[in-house]
């Protein structure tokens, strides 16, 4: 919670942790179709995001990518064939590095030319960024959004940025499943090169993991998409996500 926060009385707090507020960051949506939204982290990245495209294609599931410039840069092609493939493009960060201690101007520069710089790569507009790490101060808020992007969270977590055994990461995927969740999952790992932590990079078939949450969400009815196509139907839950 952050320091404003803390101050308000209890019923505001409920409030603003249920609506978010214009503090609030997207965290789900409300919706009546019956649908997800997938999303992954860090790539675009060989052996991760070419090794879950085709299982994507094939169970007529969409996502949204938050890439890393420092990727896109390196992987142009890989870009090339996740925007073909229909799925959606939005900025995770110029890099890995945590945006939450940042000064606002240094936040508001790095997030307005990385938005620049992905929609020249893709030639459409970008909507949303992810902070790295879930990293959020109330500054680097006020920046992400003054540089013209939505900060987006997340729900359920598909584990993947570490080791851990494949019930442990169906386990917290299933956790907080429902209609108009928002998953978080990773098509790559950011290493120490692209500003990450580095050197805990995970064991696991990144397209075998797709699969098995596409099915734990198919149990219960509910097909993967992009978030961009959740809004159109459905609207945004916001909710106050403040951590460094
Ligand atoms: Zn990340």
């Amino acid at each position: 919670m952050s320091g404003a926060t803390r101050l308000l009385p209890g019923s505001a707090r409920r409030f603003l942790r249920t609506h978010g507020g214009p503090l609030g960051s997207v965290v789900a949506v409300r919706t009546e179709a019956p649908e997800f939204v997938l999303t992954y982290d860090d790539g675009p990245e060989p052996g991760g995001t070419d090794a879950i495209l085709p299982v994507l294609e094939a169970r007529g599931a969409r996502a949204t990518f938050f890439v890393l410039l420092t990727r896109v840069r390196r992987y142009p092609s890989l870009l090339k064939d996740v925007l073909e493939a229909g799925h959606e493009i939005a900025l995770h960060g110029v890099d890995h590095r945590s945006i939450s201690r940042m000064p606002y101007r240094k936040v508001l520069q790095r997030t307005a030319d990385g938005k620049a710089e992905l929609e020249d790569a893709i030639g459409r507009p970008v909507r949303w960024l992810r902070p790295p790490y879930g990293h959020q101060s109330l500054t680097s808020f006020r920046a992400v959004r003054a540089a013209g992007l939505e900060p987006v969270l997340w729900g359920p977590t598909a584990l993947d940025s570490r080791d851990a055994t494949t019930e442990e990461r169906l386990t917290r995927v299933r956790s907080g499943a429902g209609r108009g969740a928002i998953v978080l999952s990773h098509d790559a790992y950011a290493e120490a090169e692209d500003g990450g932590r580095g050197g805990g990079r995970p064991h696991l078939d990144r397209g075998e993991l797709a699969s098995l949450v596409l099915d734990a969400y198919e149990q219960l009815g509910l097909r993967a998409t992009t978030l961009s196509d959740a809004l159109a139907s459905g609207t945004p839950t916001r909710g106050l996500w403040f951590r460094r």
